[in-house]
């Protein structure tokens, strides 16, 4: 790992968001799941006013920009839910998991934020762990991110 990020502070994160980015690189700090550091090499973590009222977070890898629904920002625990969700898909390479609950559950109606609360320990371990399950169908239900 010698060398990793070397003059890298890694990618511009909105004032909004520093909460539960931090939270995550702590996370990961220890844990240190397959892929974290790319973190550094990443380039913004924006809040996004542009975004559809469904679209909760998005992932972009080729602008290495993730994208968070301005929407959101008043929920504390909906908005660490998606800063994870999204950075498990522009920093870890994951995808959807779509047969059980899931920090990668790309939908929120099937279980309740008490329930992911509830789990957050359990849910956490599975996703540093590389947890998978099955892959989740090209149509999606809504809300989703
Ligand atoms: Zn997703």
């Amino acid at each position: 790992m010698i060398g990793i990020a070397y003059g890298q502070n890694g990618p511009h994160v909105d004032d909004e968001l520093r909460i539960p980015v931090r939270s995550w690189l702590e996370d990961c700090e220890k844990y240190k799941p397959l892929g974290w550091d790319s973190y550094y090499h990443f380039d913004s973590i924006l809040v996004s006013d542009m975004m559809e009222y469904n679209m909760l977070g998005v992932c972009i890898p080729h602008r290495k920009t993730l994208l968070i629904n301005r929407q959101i920002l008043g929920d504390e625990f909906l908005l660490k839910l998606v800063v994870y969700h999204e950075m498990g898909h522009c920093m870890l390479g994951k995808g959807h998991i779509c047969s059980r609950i899931s920090l990668m559950n790309p939908t929120m109606e099937m279980y309740s934020m008490r329930d992911y609360e509830e789990l957050w320990n359990v849910l956490l371990m599975d996703y540093m762990n590389g947890g998978v399950g099955i892959p989740c169908p090209e149509l999606r239900c809504l809300p989703s991110f």
